[in-house]
């Protein structure tokens, strides 16, 4: 795998390796060893999981001679702001594409939080309806051609083949870090929605170890089958990077019991999760990704339906920048279960 890696030019945008904590006072309350490995503290603009991807696609990007780059997500999207200040971090013009997917009817929606910073960071933002982000791409990308410029398209997420290889690296420093601490890491729990952090961390651990599964949080997609598809078809999409991933079986686990009314829309359990984590550790996660996974991972060991008699490793993928936009989430009754 060192060689996979190696193959791919990476531009170096993220403190690493983040930190890998251990959770006591939450696995006390849990019945389990719970660690965090810490990747909203990848540094760029307020960090998150996309910033590993970025420095594969951005390498990608300067090797084909980029002058401007065009990626795609929701109003709040954590890997736009991303994508945002790596453009200026290299000098690259970025075009974010911003599609009204979510309803969450208040005003901070969009203009604060990760819109805010996309604008701070000197991104060029195109604000516009699901069904128009298409028409929207391809005049953009008619206008950028004609002005003599060569673009370069990223994909919703940073997800595809080279932005996963981020958490095929990221898998290999998690495995690296929790060897030194002689942990017998069983199973990692993250939110899933581009499937590209999944794909990756799938490819990553079944590389170097037997016994380590990934569970993926749906926090997006109420066709669950589609993302399924999604994250399969992104490690076969890895695999085919390299010969030396041919005989591997990857396996893909994703948990659909804890995505509420949908993407964007925090649960009682979201809710809870974020609050007890904070209070027993001093670590903030997010109603839309980090803060629904950390919620179902709760949920799942207090009902029993994870069964670890090892470690447990919670992916924290970021997303706080997005909290001043949910503080109605927040202050809303919620039911206390610590
Ligand atoms: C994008 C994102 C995820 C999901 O990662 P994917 O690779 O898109 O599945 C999780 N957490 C946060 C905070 C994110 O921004």
């Amino acid at each position: 795998m060192a060689t996979l890696l190696e193959g791919f030019p990476r531009v170096p945008l993220a403190h690493l390796p983040t930190p890998l904590e251990r959770l006591a006072r939450l696995g006390a309350a849990l019945g389990t060893e719970v660690w965090i490995k810490r990747d909203d503290c990848t540094g760029l603009a307020t960090g998150g999981n996309k910033t590993r991807k970025l420095e594969y696609l951005i390498g990608d990007a300067l090797g084909r001679d980029a002058d401007a780059v065009i990626t795609y997500g929701a109003i709040q999207s954590n890997h736009a702001r991303q994508t945002a200040a790596a453009c200026a971090r290299v000098g690259l013009e970025c075009h974010l594409i911003l599609v009204r997917s979510v309803h969450w009817d208040h005003p901070e929606y969009e203009t604060s939080g990760n819109v805010l910073l996309d604008d701070l960071l000197g991104a060029h933002l195109h604000k516009c309806a699901p069904a128009e982000a298409a028409k929207t791409a391809e005049d953009l990308t008619g206008e950028l051609s004609r002005a003599g410029k060569t673009v370069y398209v990223i994909p919703a997420g940073g997800s595809n083949a080279i932005g996963a290889l981020g958490y095929v690296q990221c898998a290999r420093e998690l495995l690296n870090q929790t060897t030194a601490l002689g942990l017998r890491p069983e199973l990692l729990v993250h939110a899933t929605s581009s499937g590209g952090t999944q794909a990756g961390l799938i490819v990553g651990t079944t590389e170097l170890t037997d016994d380590c599964r990934v569970l993926g949080i749906n926090v997006y997609d109420s066709d669950h089958a589609a993302i399924e598809q999604r994250v399969h078809n992104l490690t076969e999409d890895i695999r085919g990077l390299s010969s030396e991933l041919s005989a591997l079986k990857f396996s893909v686990a994703i948990d659909h019991d804890h995505l509420g009314d949908g993407y964007g829309q925090p649960t009682e359990d979201t809710i809870a999760g974020i609050r007890q984590l904070a209070e027993l550790h001093g670590i903030v996660t997010d109603p839309v990704y980090s803060g629904k996974a950390l919620g179902a991972l709760v949920s799942l060991i207090r009902d029993g339906r994870i069964d670890a008699t090892g470690d447990v490793v919670f992916i924290h993928t970021g997303g706080v920048a997005v909290q001043s936009v949910y503080g109605a989430a927040f202050a809303r009754p919620t039911v206390r279960k610590v």
